[in-house]
């Protein structure tokens, strides 16, 4: 897997080079074509031309040509000439009109001028600028080579007729145009090589991405998991001790009033005994679900403590609240009519609670809170069970 990534990237480091190659030959090539029109210009001038201080005729397309080509080069660069995934259709398609007009062109130019071999001169150095200097894919390279190739053909047999310079011109066309084709091809193949490995590089972003999400979401879960008790849905002792940390850290802040209820089965381990584990574990789910509701209700912190013993954090409560969560949960609880034959108690399983409210002042105040709610829940499994008792420090 590794293996394969490094390769991928060294492929894609060394195709970015090769396309930065390819547009610097164009560029070079480019100049060097232009550089031998010129050339080849001033040639046809010093030796035919009558020169009267007038430039002939002819010499224009030749300007007109070049300024073309220097549009066009200067267009793309300053377009950033990028090839990307978004935009390479666009750019074909004004590569295939570009070398089309320069194709036009080199036709014009042919026939402008009298001298036969200057056609296919030029028609060779268009053809090789053009697809030196730009990509075409199939269509956009076929069409202007045959239209260009045919209307020349057609314009040097009506200048010469079926002469031997002719049909040696006829030949060098038709060679020139495989060379030509293939030469493009090529171009075209480093550059789709390119588009090709941005699309993968894309979507390998894209997986990628999507999988950290799928992870992020996956953590999400886990810690949920983490802080939840499966068999009651309650918050688990591990989150217990996160939430009695953040009350600590909040007594740093300022004092507030906090209530702690610990609850308690009566006799169930004589439930256990009598009705066996599973039914004891069933007891445990439907209380959980029962203080689940009693925590979303009143939005306070229920968690199961550990066996079957469960803890209520609360802050700001009143002392009427309180009172009215613990009457709620022994009232929901006795509803429930879950069958305790053994029970000293009742018939049915109930559950005993320690309250104790107080102001939280330090760090310490939360876990002492906690013990005067046990202390006072052992004072209840003393008295009789069943019941409540609520102590309040003000
Ligand atoms: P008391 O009224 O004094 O609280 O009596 P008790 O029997 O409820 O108290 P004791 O602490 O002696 O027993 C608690 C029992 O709870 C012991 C254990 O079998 C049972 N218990 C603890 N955790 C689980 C559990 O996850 N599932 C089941 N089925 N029973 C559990
Ligand atoms: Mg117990
Ligand atoms: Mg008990």
């Amino acid at each position: 897997m590794i293996n394969e990534d490094v390769s991928f990237y060294i492929k894609l480091a060394k195709t970015k080079q090769n396309f930065r190659r390819v547009k610097l030959v164009s560029k070079y090539t480019t100049g060097i074509v232009l550089f031998v029109i010129i050339l080849e210009a001033i040639f046809f001038l010093l030796n035919n031309g009558e020169w009267d201080g007038m430039l002939p005729a002819t010499i224009w397309p030749y300007f007109l040509f070049m300024g073309f080509n220097a549009f066009c080069y200067l267009y793309t660069k300053n377009k950033g000439a990028q090839v990307t995934q978004n935009n390479y259709k666009k750019i074909e398609w004004f590569i295939g009109l570009y070398v089309f007009s320069l194709a036009s062109f080199g036709v014009i130019i042919s026939l402008a001028d009298q001298s036969g071999y200057n056609y296919l001169m030029i028609y060779t150095l268009i053809m090789l600028v053009s697809c030196s200097f730009f990509v075409l894919n199939k269509i956009q390279i076929l069409i202007p080579i045959t239209i260009a190739g045919l209307v020349l053909v057609g314009g040097l047999y009506v200048l010469q007729g079926n002469t031997e310079q002719f049909r040696s011109q006829l030949l060098y066309l038709m060679a020139l145009f495989p060379v030509t084709y293939f030469l493009s091809r090529a171009f075209y193949f480093t550059f789709r090589h390119t588009v090709n490995i941005q699309a993968r590089l894309k979507s390998e972003v894209e997986m990628t991405k999507k999988l950290s999400e799928e992870l992020r979401e996956a953590n999400k879960k886990l810690a949920i998991q983490a802080s939840i008790d499966p068999l009651t849905n309650l918050y688990n002792r591990r989150a217990i001790n996160e939430y009695i940390e953040q009350l600590e850290q909040r007594t740093l802040k300022h004092p507030y009033l906090l209530s702690a209820v610990v609850l308690d089965i009566d006799y169930f381990k004589l439930y256990n005994d009598t009705y066996g584990h599973t039914s004891g574990d069933e007891v445990l789910k439907k209380i959980g679900a029962v203080l689940l509701q009693v925590a979303k209700k009143h939005k306070v912190f229920i968690a199961r403590w550990g066996g079957e013993e469960f803890t209520v954090l609360m802050d700001e409560q009143s002392e009427r609240n309180v009172q009215q969560i613990c009457e709620e949960i022994i009232h929901e609880i006795h509803s429930l009519q879950l069958e305790h034959r053994a029970s000293l108690v009742d018939r049915v399983v109930t559950v005993s609670m320690g309250a104790h409210t107080q102001i939280a002042k330090t760090p310490g105040d939360i876990l002492a809170c906690i013990e005067q709610a046990d202390a006072a829940l052992y004072n209840v499994k003393q008295n009789g069970r069943n019941n409540y008792e609520h102590r309040i420090i003000a």
